[in-house]
């Protein structure tokens, strides 16, 4: 039986809505099946009613789906809700959140631009950098995230792009978002801000002057450690240049993974402020402890960025990390000691994660890098799931007690 379209009450009408009306139904748009929940298109391709038709949507004249690495429906409807997430004109979703990096600078740089990039970056955004993006003559320098007048000295005449994240990992540092912003436009360059920390239900660059905001959908969005994936958003001038590069070099969210990451933002704002309340309870808990030499944590008073912090995000998100007394040998001590939490280095999942950065994340680092990084020995940075709190700190109990 052929489905007739009806047009009329099947999709919401969003004019106006907020944030968590706008997680849970933006960008779908229901098939002639009426279905309530949001449709997987597993598809590589799509058929046209003629050669003619065919010709039409090749050339772009008639608007419509061609193949799945240029659009797909369920890839667009993730690209809706997280665009009308960030506030932005348009999104692009990618494989991996490397690739959204990847993309990012592929679209908007050239050889001979110069970009820069905060110095606490994620460790394979500095490889693809210095290994990869260096090879074909971009230029990319690191100044400290939150030191303002550092990256105004840092910019020369083809700066074309500014790249941070904050709040850092894992040392929690932020840098004024809006501020930074206007550095950058002064100098012509494009400011981006990898989200991924706090995902568009804490904070949103692009309404504190960002131009592109750019996503890990394989952390918060997803929430359950289930898939990869990637996203950028911003003005719709910028995306199409993104999309161009990413119809034809390939790194294509795929439909399965973006249907995932739609009911993952269903959800995301409920599950960020309780990631973000253990969190809170856990750092203030941690601050308290014997054995315990420095909390990390932006919820805290004895943050130097508290009250930018408050100003610029909902909530403070959920990695906290902390100096133990002793050396590497302590910090490996108090992770083994727990029972509960994974010992691994993700984050963004629904359970809790501890890991030594020193040695995992930041163990490429030479040791006077890692100085420079400010990430000592005895470091551990604890990424906060959903588990019962009080297991939580029993948890960490038993690490303190092993020191
Ligand atoms: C994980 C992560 C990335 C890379 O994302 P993948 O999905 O693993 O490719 C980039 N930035 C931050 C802050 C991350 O935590």
């Amino acid at each position: 039986m052929a489905l007739e379209w009806e047009a009329g009450r099947l999709d919401s009408d969003l004019e106006g809505v907020a944030l968590d009306t706008l997680a849970v139904r933006a960008g779908q748009h229901r098939t002639p099946e009426a279905e309530h929940g949001e449709a997987m298109f597993l598809t590589s391709s799509y058929v046209f009613r003629t050669a003619a038709d065919a010709a039409a949507r090749f050339a772009g004249d008639v608007p419509g789906n061609v193949y799945s690495r240029y659009t797909n429906p369920t890839v667009r409807a993730f690209e809706e809700r997280i665009a009308a997430m960030e506030g932005a004109e348009q999104a692009v979703a990618t494989s991996t959140g490397m690739s959204a990096i990847l993309t990012l600078v592929m679209s908007q740089c050239s050889a001979g631009d110069h970009v820069l990039v905060s110095r606490s970056v994620f460790g394979s955004t500095i490889s693809l950098m210095e290994k990869y993006f260096k090879r074909f003559g971009v230029e990319v320098d690191y100044p400290p995230l939150s030191d303002l007048s550092a990256w105004e000295a840092a910019c020369k005449p083809n700066t074309k792009l500014f790249f941070v994240e904050s709040p850092s990992n894992p040392l929690a540092e932020l840098v004024d978002i809006a501020a930074l912003a206007e550095i950058a436009h002064a100098r012509g360059a494009l400011l981006a801000v990898d989200n991924c920390f706090c995902t568009p239900a804490l904070q949103r660059p692009l309404s504190l002057g960002a131009d592109i905001v750019m996503h890990s959908a394989t952390k918060y969005i997803d929430g359950q450690g289930r898939a990869m994936g990637g996203v950028l958003a911003g003005r719709a001038e910028l995306m199409k240049e993104a999309v161009g590069f990413l119809r034809t070099a390939g790194p294509t969210l795929s439909p399965f993974n973006a249907w995932i990451f739609l009911k993952g933002l269903e959800t995301l704002r409920i599950r960020m402020q309780a990631h973000c309340t253990s969190a809170q309870a856990l750092a203030e808990w941690l601050e308290g402890q014997a054995g315990i030499e420095r909390v990390y944590y932006a919820g805290l008073q004895s943050h130097p960025q508290h009250e930018l912090a408050k100003r610029q995000q909902r909530a403070f998100g959920a990695v906290v990390s902390f100096e133990v007394e002793g050396g590497k040998d302590a910090a490996w001590r108090f992770i083994d000691a727990t029972r509960v939490v994974s010992i691994t280095t993700n984050l963004g999942d629904t359970k809790t994660t501890i890991a030594h950065p020193a040695t995992t994340s930041h163990g490429r680092l030479s040791p006077q890098e890692r100085a420079n990084a400010g990430i000592k020995d005895n470091l551990v940075r604890l990424a906060v799931g959903l588990e019962d709190l009080e297991d939580l700190k029993a948890d960490l109990a038993r690490g303190l007690a092993a020191l």
